[in-house]
């Protein structure tokens, strides 16, 4: 239940109270215990307020009525005491103008609690002052005059009056009281405690620990704080996570780079000092230790603009400049970027375009970016056969898709997948020592996931690579 709910039930209880309190207690619950309550509503009617024990001593006088000498036997006594009159109502057998017996008593008295309870408050020395409300005249046979009376003592029942006043008074305010104590505590302790579990979960923020999740079920005026906070810790917990596994990568690339790059420097040294110290003699020695000084200098260039890549390279933040690109052309200027190398070794890059014109919609950088890395990849993977790379453009009915597949040592199944992991390498290329840090792939698919593609990769029947690469359909592309 929301606050401001809660306020107005509270209001509207302590408006209606004091209404239900003065029409139903009074009348309902006092009067029960206070037999001359409507007494004193209306001061003057006492007979209605003791009308049923005047009509009890009736009755009791009525049995007798034969035999007025009957009014002075114990037996009369005792069935007066055995009405339970209040301690406010007096029955008087008078014999001869001399009193005989009188109900009125200072202690034992038989009225309900509460009457007792105010007529023990009133002074026992209050004058008397009864009010006659039946009266029963006999003359016996003797001539003795016998009177019973039913009296009232109104100068106590006055008194009684002021009492039950104050009485009355000390329980509605208490009354009061701890209704408004209660339903203060019923609007104050749920706030209180929820509160405390917001102000718990912010210190935890405070205090860096982001896994503690706050649950706030309730739907309440603090509900939308309590899911700001929860989406602020999330938020915070996930960059916190994201910043640790950067460091942790950025460790990893570290670490492999350097690795990779000694590899090399340590060989260009070792063929530098051979030719200082005249090693190698001839001509073409000399020349084949240069050739390889060449190609270490590659592979550390290649190792570098990795390098380069991956720190420039932010997911998050890379901006696609996305146009409508002729893919049979796109895939032409792949291919004659990388053909003169792979001539150079012998070996024959090919295009099979099989498709109508096909227009995509890509980052033509970027994208030439991934093929010219899965390129070098067969350049660089290579076996010992004439290097044969074909790249393929197709459509199926999930739309249009270009494989590259080579002819060199390929990968075992279980790393179809995990190629495109960081640093990822397989035992495979380890042991040609071409170098590589197993990022060129990650990046080509993470390029390739951000146009909405998919990267996939498996083998072939010439026991070589195909990286398949899926473009949205441009039909389906909303041009932004
Ligand atoms: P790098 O080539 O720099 O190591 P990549 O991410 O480009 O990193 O490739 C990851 C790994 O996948 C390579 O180390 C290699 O083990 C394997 N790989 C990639 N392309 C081929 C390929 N055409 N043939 C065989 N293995 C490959």
């Amino acid at each position: 239940m929301n606050i401001k709910t809660k306020f107005v039930i509270a209001v509207v209880i302590l408006i209606l109270l004091p209404i239900g309190f003065s029409f139903n207690f009074t009348n309902n619950i006092f009067s029960d215990h206070l037999r001359f309550i409507p007494y004193l509503d209306d001061y003057n009617d006492v007979f209605t307020s003791f009308s049923s024990s005047s009509k009890s001593f009736e009755t009791l006088v009525n049995q007798y009525a034969n035999n007025p000498q009957r009014y002075l036997s114990e037996r009369f006594q005792t069935q007066i005491k055995a009405l339970a009159l209040s301690p406010f109502s007096i029955i008087e057998i008078w014999h001869n103008q001399t009193l005989y017996y009188t109900s009125y008593t200072t202690k034992d008295f038989n009225g309900t609690w509460l009457e007792n309870f105010v007529f023990k408050q009133i002074p026992s020395d209050t004058n008397r002052s009864a009010y006659t409300l039946k009266q029963y005249l006999y003359t016996t046979e003797n001539k003795d005059i016998i009177d019973v009376k039913f009296l009232v003592d109104t100068e106590k029942l006055t008194l009684a009056k002021q009492w039950f006043q104050r009485i009355f008074f000390g329980v509605y305010a208490l009354v009061h009281l701890i209704l408004l104590a209660l339903l203060i505590s019923w609007i104050s302790t749920p706030i209180k405690r929820r509160i405390a579990r917001l102000t718990h979960a912010t210190t935890q923020i405070r205090k860096g620990n982001y896994y503690d999740r706050l649950t706030y079920p309730e739907k309440d005026d603090l509900s939308e704080l309590a899911f700001s906070i929860e989406h602020l810790r999330n938020a915070l917990k996930i960059s916190t996570e994201k910043q640790k596994s950067l460091e942790i990568e950025k460790k990893e690339l570290i670490a492999n780079i350097s690795h990779d790059l000694r590899t090399p420097i340590t060989s260009i040294r070792g063929y530098v000092q051979g030719l200082k110290d005249g090693v190698a003699r001839t001509d073409e020695t000399r020349r084949e230790y240069l050739e390889i000084i060449e190609s270490k200098t590659y592979m550390i260039e290649s190792l570098v603009q990795d390098l380069s890549e991956i720190v420039g390279y932010d997911k998050s933040t890379v901006k696609l400049n996305k146009q409508h690109i002729d893919l049979r052309q796109f895939l032409f200027d792949c291919v004659d970027e990388l053909e003169k190398d792979v001539r150079k070794i012998g070996g024959q890059l090919s295009l099979h375009y099989i498709i109508k014109d096909t227009t995509v919609y890509i980052d033509p950088e970027k994208m030439m970016r991934v093929f010219i890395n899965i390129i070098e990849n067969a350049i660089k993977y290579r076996s010992q056969k004439p290097i044969e790379i074909v790249l393929l453009a197709n459509r199926d009915d999930d739309g249009v898709f270009i494989n590259i597949s080579d002819n060199g040592i390929g990968i075992s199944e279980a790393d179809y997948d995990k190629i495109f992991e960081r640093f990822y390498r397989t035992d495979k290329s380890r042991n040609l020592n071409v170098g590589g840090s197993g990022i060129g792939l990650s990046i080509c698919k993470e390029i390739v996931e951000i146009h909405g593609g998919k990267i996939s990769a498996y083998g072939n029947e010439n026991n070589g690579l195909t990286i398949s690469i899926r473009l949205p359909d441009p039909s389906t592309i909303e041009v932004r």
